[in-house]
């Protein structure tokens, strides 16, 4: 049997999380891999314009910042290893063995977990049938073929109206639908919306199907968080952006989550077991952004080498 390669730090997922511990493991001259089933970036990669990251006072593109973050970790000698999902984590006496899809192995002396988390889906008529013929959950991706064309969007969050904002760059007309009549998005990015004459709110009104025409979204119906009755909006595309849900399963059997699925951490970004490390979204933190996503990668990464210091050096 061909002897299994050792690694120091197997950071899995390549977001600001993931890059940014990385950065931190190279830069510490440990054996640092990065498993990203995907380009590096995460999860910013479709974001257009990131305005709250310091340092851009004029924001930056999340593709370009995903990919600066990436050049750096590289240039002080992270490697990466991409386009191979990561399948299982499995203890090995103090280390772990990571395995990828095509059943490649690396024994790690400490894990960092930094795999985001993934869009919620609506969950109604239509949203499967009609996903790419007019169903997005990417406005950076597919805002573009929907020039001049009307757009609902689904949600009140961060994500929900900054993506809103975009869409105007395209379309005509943006519906924003958000279940109750006051949004969660962060003030300074409401303010913008509500100044964008493109965009109209539809308050207090959820997606109860999404309806099509020759195979493409033709309308949504609405349903009324009010008691008021369904209204037909037809509209030719539908972005959902409900929230996100943690990309866990990979430990779930390892280390203790929360009941919505997140990885419980101390504030070292150690997990309930030894070795095991999270960072960014994935992670049961309160505050989810780019920022500190990348405070909680340099963290954990600098707790993982010192705890394989520890080990190494009592061994
Ligand atoms: P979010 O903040 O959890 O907001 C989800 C939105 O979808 C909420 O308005 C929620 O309504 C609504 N919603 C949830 N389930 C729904 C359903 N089944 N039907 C209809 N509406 C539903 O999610 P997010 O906007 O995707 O953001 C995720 C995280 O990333 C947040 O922490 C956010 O701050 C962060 N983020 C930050 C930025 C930024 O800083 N620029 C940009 C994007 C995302 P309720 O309000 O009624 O709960």
């Amino acid at each position: 049997m061909p002897e299994i390669e050792t690694i120091d730090l197997a950071i899995v997922g390549g977001g600001p999380a993931g890059l940014t511990a990385a950065l931190y493991g190279a830069r510490a001259r440990a054996k640092t891999v990065v498993f990203e089933s995907n380009l590096p970036g995460g999860q910013i990669v479709t974001t257009d314009h990131v305005e709250n990251y310091p340092g851009f006072p004029d924001g930056i593109s999340g593709t370009e910042l995903g990919d600066l973050m990436h050049q750096q970790a590289e240039k002080f000698g992270a490697e990466f290893r991409t386009f191979a999902s990561i399948a299982r984590i499995e203890p090995d006496g103090s280390d772990f063995l990571v395995t990828n899809t095509e059943d490649e192995t690396v024994r790690a002396h400490a894990v960092i977990l930094a795999t985001g988390a993934v869009p919620t889906k609506l969950g109604v008529p239509g949203e499967a049938e009609f996903t790419g013929r007019g169903v997005s959950w990417c406005a950076t991706c597919d805002g573009a073929f929907f020039r001049d064309k009307t757009v609902a969007v689904i949600g009140g969050g961060d994500a929900a109206v900054e993506e809103a904002m975009f869409l105007t760059k395209f379309a005509s007309k943006v519906y924003i639908v958000h279940r109750r009549d006051q949004l969660r998005a962060t003030k300074c990015i409401q303010e913008k919306c509500f100044a964008n004459d493109k965009i109209e709110m539809k308050w207090s009104r959820t997606v109860a199907e999404i309806i099509g025409t020759d195979g493409r979204v033709s309308a949504v119906r609405l349903a009324s968080t009010k008691g008021e009755p369904d209204e037909v909006l037809p509209v030719d595309g539908v972005f959902v952006f409900v929230g996100v849900a943690p990309k866990s399963s990979l430990v779930k059997d390892l280390c203790e989550l929360d009941d919505a699925g997140y990885v419980k951490v101390d504030r070292n970004g150690l997990t309930s077991y030894p070795g095991l490390y999270a960072a960014g979204d994935v992670t049961d933190s309160q505050l989810k952004q780019v920022i500190t996503a990348a405070g909680d990668g340099a963290v954990a990464a600098f707790e993982a080498l010192k705890w394989i210091d520890e080990r190494l050096c009592s061994i």
